[in-house]
């Protein structure tokens, strides 16, 4: 955690800053440890606070042994413009893609002497420890473990919503501490909507079924998608699924440190486009995942980050042709130092059920 702190101090240097208000919860819980629903960090180059409320002031304690944990009084605004008048700080940084408009009125209200910066530090969590990766593999695993149980549930006459349901009870039982966001299965036409949440459609012989879903394992979230097949389908679809596979194939081989996010996207968009499909594929090719479900870095071509080594990201090429259908494959992969790991081992065969 120490380690943690100080990329946040090194901030504070570069941008000149004299603190640094954190009220993001997954930037809280990197930075902190501390896993509560309800308050802050005030961090300075030579202060770690935090501010919670009576409920969690115990837990605080508990969980963030770096930070010392000061109650918030009502209202809490009170509090916070009475620690950063003691810090004396006069720039202070904040998490502008999370505060409120409202929060942000409030905050520059009662502080007339500090000058508010908006940054966004989300970067520093993209590359993950050891223990870290431990948890994103487990939480993993247990998404494997749903898929291959999955598959004997899926039959024509089962609704959507009660595969997501199933889903949902296993990884459970499994140890999962939630869903890691509302599962998406799309069947038949359906699949041609990237992110049809589960509905009460019934599957049906001959259709498509995408399945994306995933977990949160001690606050690590997994995300995986799988499209099979119910009976015979279509051989466009048969022909979709190979193209979606040997773009994801070919990424998996080529991804490496050192690699520009948007070239990573541009290998798969170039195969996709090249079959004819390119309209077809709307998305990124992928997203960071850990303490959040998307996070940086994005596989997208407007994202300029260099690949590092710790990084683990999805790579999920998918193709949905309205009216008839789509497919889409993903995978959670850590780069390593001269390539990458994938993290997901469930098949990627065309799996006909
Ligand atoms: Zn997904
Ligand atoms: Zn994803």
């Amino acid at each position: 955690m120490n380690g943690r702190l100080n990329k946040v101090r090194r901030v504070l240097k570069e941008q000149q800053l004299d603190a640094y208000l954190v009220t993001k919860p997954e930037n809280r819980m990197y930075l902190s440890g501390f896993s509560g629903s309800s308050g802050m960090l005030y961090i300075t180059a030579t202060q770690a606070l935090l501010l919670t409320d009576f409920r969690y002031v115990e837990q605080a304690g508990d969980q963030a042994p770096l930070f010392e944990v000061v109650q918030y009084a009502t209202p809490a605004i009170d509090t916070l413009n009475r620690v950063i008048m003691s810090s004396s700080a006069k720039r202070v940084g904040f998490e502008g893609n999370h505060l409120t408009v409202q929060q942000f009125n409030d905050f520059s209200q009662h502080t007339h002497e500090v000058e508010w910066i908006p940054l966004n530090i989300d970067k520093l969590r993209c590359v993950k420890n050891e223990d870290e990766v431990a948890l994103l593999r487990k939480a993993a695993a247990i998404a494997d473990a749903a898929f291959l149980h999955i598959l004997s549930f899926i039959k024509p006459g089962v609704c959507e919503r009660d595969i997501g349901i199933e889903l949902d009870v296993y990884m459970r039982r499994m140890g999962a501490t939630k869903n890691a966001f509302d599962f998406i299965v799309a069947s038949g036409v359906r699949s041609a909507l990237p992110h049809g949440l589960a509905s009460s459609k019934v599957i049906q012989t001959g259709e498509m079924v995408t399945l994306d879903f995933g977990c949160v394992f001690q606050h690590y979230h997994s995300d995986i998608t799988r499209t099979v097949a119910v009976g015979e389908v279509p051989p466009t679809l048969q022909h979709i699924y190979r193209i979606v596979a040997q773009a994801q194939q070919v990424v998996l081989e080529s991804i490496r440190p050192g690699l520009k996010c948007a070239a990573v996207d541009k290998i798969a968009r170039d195969i996709i486009t090249a079959h004819g499909y390119g309209q077809y594929f709307g998305h990124g090719l992928g997203h960071g995942v850990g303490l959040a479900i998307h996070e940086e870095p994005r596989l997208s071509p407007s994202d300029d980050t260099f690949l590092e080594p710790g990084m683990i990201v999805t790579v999920e090429p998918g193709i949905y042709i309205p009216n008839v259908g789509g497919v889409r494959i993903e995978d959670m992969i850590l780069i390593t130092a001269d390539g990458c790991e994938t993290l997901a081992h469930s098949s990627k065969d065309f799996i006909q059920l």
